[in-house]
């Protein structure tokens, strides 16, 4: 018997996006994919893993953050080609018609919000002035990040953004489709790693509580924010997730699922927003990330996290 091409090709790979402006361009992913795979849900995946359900060259796709552009753009697309996606939110964003401390952030002066950043942390600016915005926020705690966004914004008469993310209503009615998935995504979007035990149960703990209540269903998948293992959750993280029942959790390591994979750290690789040569990068998958990172843009980023956590931690010494 010949296999088709959907039998032939390999192992799961679990895709990952943030918010989206194209439809068209993700339109087109879609079709690809749907031609070329099969397209799973978490629950697929999970059963999977339990040795419940065999998939050939499956395919699950996920978003992070909730931001609007999934129901304004992907929405409408996914209930054209019915397929399932993933979903991972914060109930307070979206309880609480937040944005998140990035979103908040977009359109500051860096070296302004810099400055204030040191005063927080009590640290020279010119100790790190070498440091990229996005570096220093993720080595601090999150209630840093939020108190310097609340003094910038005061100090320089920054007005309210308006609100970017799904609201109760649009987060009910994706879950009542059918075909999407939520998960939770902590309540604030703190790297996990940074904060303290308690500080990281509670983020963890009660964004999947209050997922839960809001949904009235009993929530079983959380991706990490960042996602990095060892550098923004670790084992703490893990055991976190096991008490309070999770099935499965997803970091962004950038390779293939395979049987032995970890339940509570389902890799996942990113494909960004408008990225038009997302054929290649999905053929060659942890390849292409491997590539990647030989251009060196992201073990900059890495090792200027690791500059800043290294000063921070002297600092406190
Ligand atoms: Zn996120």
């Amino acid at each position: 018997m010949m296999l088709t091409i959907k039998e032939y090709l390999g192992p799961i790979k679990v895709i990952n996006f943030h918010a989206i402006s194209d439809g068209l361009w993700f339109e087109k992913i879609v079709k690809y994919l749907k031609n070329k795979n099969n397209i799973i849900t978490c629950a697929d995946l999970e059963a999977n893993l339990k040795g419940e359900l065999s998939i050939k060259n499956g395919v699950l796709l996920t978003v992070d953050d909730g931001e609007r552009s999934f129901y304004d753009i992907i929405y409408p697309i996914i209930k054209k080609h019915q397929i399932p996606m993933t979903i991972f939110v914060s109930p307070k964003i979206t309880i609480q018609e937040e944005n998140f401390w990035f979103q908040e952030i977009e359109g500051f002066n860096h070296l302004k919000f810099k400055k204030i950043c040191a005063e927080i942390l009590q640290i020279p600016l010119v100790s790190f002035l070498h440091i990229k915005v996005l570096a220093l926020i993720k080595s601090m705690q999150i209630h840093e990040v939020q108190e310097a966004i609340e003094v910038y914004k005061s100090k320089y008469n920054v007005h309210k953004k308006p609100f970017q993310n799904l609201t109760v209503n649009e987060l009910k009615e994706l879950k009542s489709s059918g075909l999407v998935t939520i998960g939770a995504h902590t309540m604030t979007h703190p790297i996990l790693l940074n904060e303290t035990d308690e500080q990281a149960s509670f983020e963890i703990g009660s964004s999947v509580q209050e997922l839960s209540d809001l949904l009235n269903e009993q929530v079983k998948y959380f991706a990490y924010p960042n996602g990095i293992p060892a550098i923004d959750y670790n084992q703490r993280e893990v055991e976190i997730l096991k008490d309070l029942g999770i099935e499965l959790s997803f970091s962004t390591r950038f390779t293939k699922v395979c049987k032995s994979s970890n339940k509570f750290e389902i890799p996942r690789g990113e494909i960004s927003n408008g990225q038009f040569d997302f054929r290649k990068k999905l053929v060659l998958w942890e390849h292409w990330n491997f590539l990647a990172t030989l251009k060196n843009k992201r073990k900059e980023h890495l090792k200027q996290r690791k500059f800043m956590l290294d000063l921070i931690r002297m600092n406190n010494a």
